[in-house]
């Protein structure tokens, strides 16, 4: 990730009879979020020939979307290209005034919404975009202009003198819309000038699908549980996410995983590092970004809780390309993800302070089965608190100790016994009885408290905060735990 700057919009205008730009590809990587968008198909009029315009300029869209990884979908209502925009009279060759209107749209004009088409022009494509924070732009807006003082037609072939063939114009200028600048040395339908090619050549789809395409081949992809906690570390030899995504600027290092839900699934995430700033980026497999987490300069952690539909995502564990408030943008990093329902019990915490398990604690107190965790109770209600943790793999098939903690506000302690009965504690660990003993499995689910009534208890007033943790029975000293304890209270 790159330091986020302040949004501006930057613009491009193209047309077809001058010389571009001497490239193939969309170097800056710019590109339209997920390799998809709509565009309004909804021109009024029928060509000379009999065809619609609208008909043509849907099977431009069609074209690209079968050729290529990119997905035009048509709206075949009607979207002034104008809209939004009117004559720059500071620059009345260069891009029209105004910010679009957001939808792509197509349509002829006498001039570029209010400015000059140049000589020869016979179509501009105006494109907005907005900086991103992964070394590309972002599309937001793109309309095409044809130049109304050409006489059009729609036919294949050979040029016919004088006449304009609208579709491969049509496919030229959406090339343009998607990211592709001319190309002047292969066969490509993004020549800088009209030829007798009418429809995509190799070139031309090479060059969309190196910006849309799958990730890189060469960025290794691991496969993720969605119950795991990870260590791996960001460095020397890594992807970097131009490598991922084929273009951009953004040189610093991620590492990718593949995550496969059966259902719509709440993840919990958290990326946790001494060394670098942790930056999780969830994608689609077309690397359209879902969501990015990043805690600004608190620290060199992040966390986060997102919804994401069934299927198959990709998450990026990401730094920036500059440090930000961390040493440096490489080094070791843990990386944790749960498909619990439990709120997430921060880090993992040991009480010798020697290293902390890979684990990961989960937990909260619920009046309405596990629906919702709340903080704040009625005397009335009937409360359950329950935990989960995620074992070390390390330790998991270990023999070792689960231990339940729990304080009232008044400061009296209590531990839960192998008999499930909450007995006194006197603040000592080494007297510390552990809740349960045995075989730990790689998920142990904690049913602390079932029922706990505000009124009958006598506990009506009171805030409670719960500790748990494991240790090994091999170290009993160290007791791996959830930093941030469960927390409620019961009003009067
Ligand atoms: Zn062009």
């Amino acid at each position: 990730m790159k330091r986020a700057k302040a949004i501006r919009w930057s613009l491009a205008a193209s047309s077809w009879l001058f010389a571009g730009a001497l490239v193939a590809f969309n170097l800056d990587g710019g590109r339209w979020n997920g390799g998809s968008t709509v565009f309004h198909t909804g021109m009024s009029g029928i060509s000379p020939s009999g065809i619609s315009w609208s008909q043509a300029l849907s099977d431009s869209l069609d074209e690209w979307t079968r050729e290529t990884d990119f997905t035009f979908v048509e709206n075949t209502a009607y979207s002034n290209p104008c809209a939004g925009y009117s004559v720059n009279t500071n620059d009345p060759d260069g891009f029209p005034a105004g910010a679009g209107n957001g939808l792509n749209g197509a349509d002829f004009r006498e001039d570029v919404c209010g400015n000059e088409f140049g000589a020869g022009v016979l179509a501009i494509t105006l494109t907005l975009s907005a900086p991103g924070k992964l070394g590309f732009a972002n599309y937001t807006d793109s309309d095409i202009v044809f130049n109304s003082a050409f006489s059009w037609d729609i036919y294949s072939g050979p040029r016919k003198s004088g006449i304009i063939d609208f579709r491969r114009v049509a496919l030229h200028e959406l090339g343009h819309a998607i990211g592709l600048d001319h190309e002047s040395t292969k066969l490509a339908i993004m020549a800088p000038r009209l030829t007798d090619l009418d429809s995509l050549a190799a070139d031309d789809i090479n060059g969309i699908n190196s910006i849309y395409g799958a990730p890189n081949g060469s960025c290794l992809i691991t496969d993720l549980a969605t119950r795991v906690v990870t260590r791996n570390a960001l460095q020397e030899g890594d992807c970097r996410i131009l490598d991922l995504f084929n273009g951009g600027s953004d040189t610093s290092f991620v590492d990718a995983y593949r995550l496969t839900l059966v259902e719509e699934t709440r993840l919990n995430l958290a990326m946790e590092s001494d060394n670098l700033d942790s930056v999780i980026i969830i994608a689609n497999p077309q690397l359209g970004i879902e969501a990015v987490f990043d805690d600004g300069e608190v620290d060199c952690n992040v966390a986060g809780t997102l919804t994401l539909q069934a299927g198959t995502w990709l998450l990026l564990a990401n730094t920036f390309d500059v440090p930000q408030v961390c040493p440096g943008n490489t080094g070791t990093y843990t990386l944790s993800i749960s498909d619990s329902d439990f709120p997430r019990m921060g880090n993992t915490g040991s009480t010798d302070g020697g290293e902390a398990a890979l684990a990961l604690f989960s937990g909260g107190a619920t009046a309405d089965g596990g629906q919702t965790f709340r903080e704040n109770f009625t005397r009335l209600e009937n409360i359950d608190v329950q935990a989960e943790i995620l074992i070390d793999p390390d330790d998991a098939g270990a023999s070792g100790h689960l231990y339940v903690l729990a304080t009232l506000g008044d400061g009296r302690q209590f531990m839960k016994n192998s008999e499930g009965r909450f007995i006194p504690f006197s603040g000592s660990l080494a007297t510390l009885q552990a809740a349960s003993t045995r075989v730990l499995d790689s998920v142990e689910q904690l049913d602390i408290i079932r029922g706990l009534n505000g009124e009958a208890s006598g506990l009506a007033g009171q805030s409670i905060v719960v500790h748990v943790g494991y240790a090994l029975a091999s170290n009993p000293a160290r007791i791996h735990y959830g930093t941030q304890p469960i927390r409620f209270s019961i009003s009067n």
